[in-house]
């Protein structure tokens, strides 16, 4: 891989009509050892949110021991660069060739349900194999109410009485049982943990069974931009929401049970940023070569403001304009689809033109793994950047980042 300074240089040099992401592997280290030391027990990485295999290794390197799998794929990919990383298969809803591939071929001993005919499954292959069920650890996902940009509780769970016989029935069947959720992803509330410690507490008392573990899912979110002309959201800092978590878990009584997490988006979300070019300006409309069947899905259905960086192309000699008046842009995707535009403007300086670069920051999360090839576009060039997003000067106009970091 081609390793740059910063962004800048790199679109610079390369010049590039197609879009580059900018890996900053510095950044995915010391954000995963940042959330691990915030956070009291196992640390399992999501695959799901970024499952490149320059990620996973990173991540193995920076000590990460245990990654969050949901399918065949991504037990192959954990295990292709992290052969002795645990694996905790933590999809509620399996197929059952994939739960023999699971324990038979991986070795996985962590599994989740949440429903009586998942335990059916799983105790189907459990006596094929004749695995002893107090090797394997089942946890039993618990339904969660809260507010954040991707809401999964409509999807799975089992209501808190359920979730009691659930327990019952694999203690009663000799797994070892824990609990589980996962309040969504980029939450919105920092109420949201200590409502599903809450449901967590109740299931517990209700089931009277001991419990292996706890494990509290994924939904802590990563930072983002904002528009610069409204206050920015009241979203206490990761180390504040952390501190609370830990004040909460012993409140509810978690203090002494194994815990669990399976961090994604604030791992993996300021690894990446993205250089796109402009492909053509029309007024207040900026058309790129990427877009929502590319890279940018996540902060389309998410409603997510992406700070952006103005890389303008030195060969444009004349602009119209303020540099410093920084103005929201609409923006299309690259696809002939008319619904590819992203549902949030990037704030840019008024002077960006058709040639000119865009750095798109904290883009690690749900983009290179929702990519489609959907009319022939899929951006796949990396190149290493040493210079963090979050780091970076301001080139010649602002990100919207920065106006946060100052509001
Ligand atoms: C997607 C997912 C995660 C990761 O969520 P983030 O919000 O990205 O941290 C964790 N656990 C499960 C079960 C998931 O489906």
């Amino acid at each position: 891989m081609q390793r740059f300074e910063t962004a800048k240089a790199a679109a610079l040099e390369l010049r590039p009509d197609e879009p580059v992401y900018c890996f900053h592997p510095e950044v995915l280290k010391a954000d995963a050892r940042d959330f691990m030391a915030m956070f009291p027990g196992k640390t399992a990485y999501a695959v799901k949110t970024n499952g490149e295999p320059m990620v996973l290794k990173t991540l193995a390197e920076a000590g990460v021991k245990a990654f969050d799998v949901a399918s065949p794929g991504e037990f192959a990919a954990v295990r292709a660069v992290a052969p002795d990383a645990e694996m905790l298969y933590m999809h509620p809803v399996k197929a059952q060739s994939d739960i023999r591939l699971a324990l038979e071929t991986y070795g996985i001993r962590v599994i989740a349900v949440d429903h009586e005919d998942e335990i059916v499954k799983l105790t189907r292959i459990v006596r094929a194999l004749d695995i002893d069920p107090g090797s394997v650890e089942v946890y039993v996902r618990i339904q969660t109410k809260g507010h954040a940009a991707y809401e999964l509780s409509k999807k799975f769970g089992a209501g808190p009485a359920q979730a009691v016989e659930l327990l019952q029935r694999l203690a009663r069947t000799g797994y070892k049982v824990g609990i589980c959720f996962h309040v969504g992803s980029q939450i919105e509330d920092p109420d949201t943990y200590d409502r599903a410690l809450k449901t967590a507490d109740w299931v517990r008392n209700r089931a009277g069974v001991e419990l292996c573990g706890l494990d509290v899912g994924g939904g802590f979110p990563a930072e983002y931009g904002h528009d610069p002309n409204r206050k920015a959201p009241e979203m206490p800092s990761l180390s504040q929401l952390m501190s609370r978590f830990r004040g909460d878990l012993r409140e509810w009584g978690f203090g002494d049970t194994p815990l669990v997490a399976e961090p994604g988006r604030v791992i993996v979300a300021r690894a990446f940023s993205l250089i796109v070019r402009v492909l053509l300006r029309k007024g207040r409309r900026l058309y790129i070569n990427d877009g929502i069947w590319a890279s940018l899905s996540d902060s389309w259905t998410g409603k997510i403001t992406l700070p952006a960086r103005f890389i303008p192309d030195p060969a444009i000699r004349s602009r119209n304009g303020d540099v410093s008046n920084i103005v929201p842009f609409k923006v299309c995707g690259a696809t002939c689809d008319s619904v590819d535009i992203l549902s949030r403007p990037f704030w840019l300086p008024e002077t960006v033109d058709t040639g000119d670069w865009i750095e798109i920051g904290h883009i690690g999360a749900y983009s290179l793994s929702l990519r489609t090839r959907f009319n022939g576009f899929y951006p796949d060039t990396f190149v290493e950047v040493a210079t963090p997003f979050h780091e970076g000067g301001k080139p010649e106009g602002f990100a919207s980042l920065e106006t946060m970091a100052a509001g």
